[in-house]
């Protein structure tokens, strides 16, 4: 089965725009079997208040809310529309906000039934003036996050707490992009060099995932960020979960029609070859 089980559509502002039934062409044009939606829901209005950024980029964060009943809608006429030629999950991926922990429950509740399948990820930590996104820029990085926990590595130890506490909050089906803290390391000095502190925090993550049946995304979106340079999770992670038996699931990350499937053969290389033989 060849699956693309991390994309966006033109509901997220921050991609390209183009139709989702682009995206969904695209993909059978791939060959691939299963196709998931994950598109970000939107951030309730008290967490949008709580991010040191101008209107136009919070904006550009996530669907307003007014647009998830249709996002919901429009996905599950495309899915019925392609049926007899791809698979296609409806879904989100969910934010991991632990001051508004009612919002993500209030959005798997009001949407219980209407979703397939959700991705559990976290983009923003507490910061400088609020909360901070883990992905923006490296100027950011350093501006909101290295200057307000020390150094990377202190950032990478919060990301982790909060990346574990989150997958034991929601038990997600699937960990979106691991290593996101990752996305800047070429950018900062010892950005590369993995604490043995962190890894055992990566560790304990994967055997957490592994006890609770949930899946990781092989996401290759990190492969095309000119800091990062490889995807999530980084190899030895990969290795790890392969050992363990936890499923990687291909995930793309599209936000534009030419990003699906990206990179498919990369994650073959490093997961199927990884796997164990039986
Ligand atoms: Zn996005
Ligand atoms: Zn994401």
């Amino acid at each position: 089965m060849k699956i693309d089980g991390h994309t966006h559509t033109h509901y997220c502002p921050h991609g390209s725009g183009e139709e989702t039934a682009k995206y969904i062409e695209k993909a059978i044009e791939l060959d691939f079997d299963v196709y998931v939606l994950t598109e970000h829901p939107p951030l309730p209005a008290s967490f949008r208040n709580q991010l040191p950024y101008s209107e136009e980029l919070i904006s550009s964060l996530a669907m307003k809310e007014a647009d998830l009943d249709s996002y919901i809608k429009e996905m599950h006429k495309l899915k019925q529309k392609y049926k007899d030629r791809i698979q296609i999950r409806v879904g989100l991926e969910l934010d991991y906000l632990p001051e508004h922990l009612d919002w993500t429950r209030y959005l798997l509740k009001e949407y219980d039934g209407y979703l397939d399948e959700t991705i559990l990820s976290v983009h923003f930590l507490k910061g400088v003036n609020g909360w901070r996104c883990v992905d923006l820029t490296p100027e950011d990085y350093k501006e909101g996050l290295i200057e307000y926990y020390g150094d990377f590595h202190s950032v990478q130890k919060v990301y982790y707490q909060t990346l574990q506490e989150a997958i034991c909050t929601f038990h997600p089906t699937r960990v979106g992009h691991l290593t996101l803290c990752q996305k800047f390391q070429h950018y900062f000095a010892n950005g590369l060099y993995i604490p043995e502190e962190t890894r055992k925090q990566i560790l304990s993550i994967l055997s957490i995932i592994k006890q609770q049946g949930c899946s990781l995304d092989f996401n290759t979106a990190g492969l095309y960020k000119k800091y990062c340079l490889e995807p999530y999770p980084s190899s030895w992670i990969v290795q790890k979960a392969c050992e363990w038996e936890i499923p990687l699931i291909f995930g793309s990350d599209a936000h534009a029609v030419d990003q699906v499937g990206r990179s498919y053969d990369i994650y073959l290389k490093q997961c199927i070859k990884a796997a164990p033989k039986r």
